[in-house]
């Protein structure tokens, strides 16, 4: 039977433009390392981004790698380790722009020693650092992401706080800590179009790992799956997916990149 005619004629297609807000994101630890790759490929990203840490001529060296690059940034120095002046800080960060959408809780330190050595100070700073910055942080971003129902919150765990790891008590607790609050932050603002996931390096090439003896090296990259050091530049990419407005349905994950290290 021949169709009928008047489903030959093609309607017209109205194409609805989806342009999103450009999208502000900050991100701690931006000054080096893996906070710095984040903070370039979200610009490259076209994100605004937010450049945190505590040394203020660093991030304007990387604000200015993004601005010749046409990208968008500016400069917060903080220590996101006193907890009441760094939720004012995002606060303000949130008031400044109308609008928070990408969050990255990626600063972190290390104090590390067997459990029995450690002092109560290496332990407690560490836990306010690498936890406690970044529980401070998502209260205080929460809000604006919800009344824009949009929000990419994610933090910067490790594979230590998966599997632990020997003469990191404090490091590892936090790391883990932050795995139990973005699956609680996951399941609390999931609704309200706001996601939250962890990202776990393995290895990174970077200035926390560069005094690792060669022969530990050596013998992690012999255990990894891909048999090489991460670049910063191999997180910048996960988080770069994770913090995109298509990562929707993505929430309350761990992702290890870590080139096959633990397969967590
Ligand atoms: P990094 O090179 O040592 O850089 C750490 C960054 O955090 C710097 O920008 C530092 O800036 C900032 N920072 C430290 N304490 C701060 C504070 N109190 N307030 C504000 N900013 C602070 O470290 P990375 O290797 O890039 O590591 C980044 C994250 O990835 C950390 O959370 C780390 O635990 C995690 N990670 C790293 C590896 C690795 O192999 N590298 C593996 C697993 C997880 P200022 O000193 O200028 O303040």
């Amino acid at each position: 039977m021949a169709p009928c005619a008047r489903f030959l004629i093609a309607a017209p297609i109205t194409l609805a433009m989806t342009t999103s807000p450009q999208r502000i994101a900050l991100v701690t630890g931006a000054s080096r390392g893996i906070g710095k790759a984040i903070a370039l490929r979200l610009a490259k990203d076209q994100r605004h981004v937010v450049l945190v840490s505590r040394t203020e001529g660093p991030l304007n060296d990387v604000r200015h790698a993004i601005e010749q690059g046409g990208g968008q940034a500016s400069v917060v120095a903080a220590d996101i380790a006193d907890a009441k002046a760094w939720a004012a800080a995002v606060e303000a960060v949130a008031d400044k722009h109308g609008r928070l959408d990408i969050l990255v809780n990626n600063a972190g330190i290390t104090k590390d020693n067997l459990s029995l050595r450690m002092t109560d100070e290496d332990w407690n700073v560490v836990i306010s650092t690498n936890l406690t910055s970044a529980f401070v942080a998502i209260r205080a971003a929460a809000r604006p992401m919800m009344k824009n129902r949009f929000g990419r919150i994610v933090n910067i765990s490790s594979t230590s706080g998966v599997v632990g790891n020997a003469g990191q008590a404090n490091y590892a607790a936090a790391k883990s800590g932050l795995i139990g609050l973005t699956k609680t932050i996951a399941r609390e603002l999931g609704g309200k179009g706001v996601t939250a996931n962890v990202i776990a390096p393995g290895f990174i090439e970077t200035d926390m790992t560069h005094n690792l003896p060669q022969q530990v090296k050596d013998q992690v990259t012999g255990a990894m799956a891909v048999k090489r050091l991460g670049t910063p530049e191999d997180i910048a990419a996960a988080v770069a997916y994770v913090t995109s407005d298509e990562a929707g349905f993505l929430t309350g994950q761990t992702i290890c990149v870590d080139g096959g290290l633990t397969m967590c």
